[in-house]
C-alpha cells in the first residue's frame, strides 16, 4: 500500500514536473515518510514505529517490518500472560550497541547479522518482572525469549548441541543457581573484569535457561509453562505446577540432553567462534559450575 501511494506521488510529480503551483504540502510529504516506518499489527492493537539510526536501506527496513508483523503473531499465539503490551512500541535500528526489549521500546543491533528481533519482542509483548525489572529473576523470561528466537527467528541456535557439549565437558551450571534470586545476577548479568569470560557466562546462562524451557514446553506443553512464566519464587512454583522438584526435572532434562547428538567436528569448525569460546569456558572459575550441597 505504501509503495503504491509513494509511486502515485512520484507519478503526479513527473506529470506536472513539480511546478511551483502543484507543490505537495509539507505535511503530506511528512506523512508519506512516516508511513514508511510504521507497522500496525493485524489485530490493530500495537503500532511499531521504526527509527532508523543507522541509515539502513529501505529493503532492510521492509524486512524488519515483515519480521515484526510475523513475530508479533507468533508471540501472541504462544503463551498468554496478564501483561498488556504497549500500544506504541518504538523500534530503534542501531549499529554496535546492545539489543534490548522494554515496554515501549526495542533496541536492535543491526550490525549483528543475527539481530535478535524475536527475542526482544518476546520481552516487550509478554512482560518482564514488575515493570521490566528483575523482580522475578531472569530464567523463564530469557529462556522463553531464546526459545522463541530459536523456533521463529531466522537463526537456529543449536540449544541441545551446546548443552550436550557443556554436559560432556563437565561445565553445567546448576539450575538451582540460575533461579536463585541471590545468585542469578551473577550469571545472567555477570560483571567480570575479563569481558570475554563475562560474555561467555551470559551466553551459557541463556543457553541453559532456553534448553530447560524448551524441554518443559516440549514435554509438558505451553499451558503449564504459561503458569510459571515470569513468576516469583520459581522453585516452589515449578514444583506446584509440574508436580516434580526442580532437581528432579533437571535430572530428566540432562538425561534427555545426554541422548542428543553433539556437534560434529565439522560443525564445530564451521561455527565462527566455537573454539575461542570453549577456551574461555575452560578459564571460567569452577565455582560457577559447582553443585550446591543438597
Ligand atoms: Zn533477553
Amino acid at each position: 500500500m505504501f509503495k503504491i501511494r509513494g509511486f502515485s506521488l512520484i507519478f503526479i510529480c513527473l506529470l506536472t514536473a513539480c511546478s511551483q503551483d502543484t507543490v505537495i504540502p509539507k505535511e503530506q510529504i511528512q506523512e508519506e515518510k512516516n508511513d514508511e516506518n510504521i507497522v500496525v499489527t493485524a489485530d490493530g492493537k500495537t503500532t511499531f514505529e521504526i527509527i532508523n539510526n543507522m541509515e539502513a536501506p529501505k529493503k532492510t527496513v521492509d524486512t524488519i517490518k515483515d519480521e515484526l508483523r510475523k513475530a508479533y503473531d507468533d508471540i501472541m499465539q504462544s503463551i498468554h500472560t496478564s501483561y498488556v503490551p504497549s500500544e506504541h512500541i518504538t523500534v530503534f535500528l542501531n549499529e554496535g550497541t546492545p539489543s534490548w526489549g522494554l515496554a515501549s521500546k526495542i533496541e536492535l543491533d543491526l550490525s549483528q547479522e543475527n539481530y535478535p528481533l524475536v527475542h526482544e519482542l518476546t520481552h516487550s509483548l509478554l512482560g518482564y518482572g514488575g515493570n521490566f525489572d528483575t523482580d522475578n529473576g531472569y530464567f523463564t523470561q530469557e529462556g522463553f525469549a531464546v526459545y522463541m528466537e530459536d523456533q521463529y527467528g531466522k537463526n537456529e541456535l543449536y540449544l541441545e548441541k551446546y548443552m550436550k557439549h557443556f554436559l560432556d565437558s563437565d561445565k553445567l551450571i546448576p539450575i538451582s543457581k540460575l533461579i536463585d534470586p541471590n545468585q542469578d545476577d551473577g550469571y545472567f548479568r555477570a560483571d567480570l573484569p575479563n569481558k570475554e569470560e563475562q560474555s561467555v557466562l551470559w551466553e551459557m546462562s541463556y543457553a541453559h535457561a532456553a534448553s530447560f524451557v524448551k524441554y518443559l514446553v516440549d514435554i509438558y506443553g505451553l499451558d503449564k509453562f504459561e503458569q510459571i512464566y515470569d513468576k516469583r519464587d520459581l522453585a516452589n512454583k515449578i514444583e506446584e505446577v509440574y508436580g516434580k522438584s526442580v532437581s528432579e526435572i533437571e535430572m530428566d532434562w540432562l538425561a534427555f540432553i545426554n541422548n542428543q547428538k553433539g556437534f560434529t567436528h565439522q560443525e564445530k569448525f564451521n561455527l565462527p567462534d566455537f573454539y575461542d569460546k570453549n577456551t574461555t569456558i575452560l578459564r571460567l572459575d569452577p565455582i560457577y559450575f559447582a553443585k550446591e550441597p543438597s
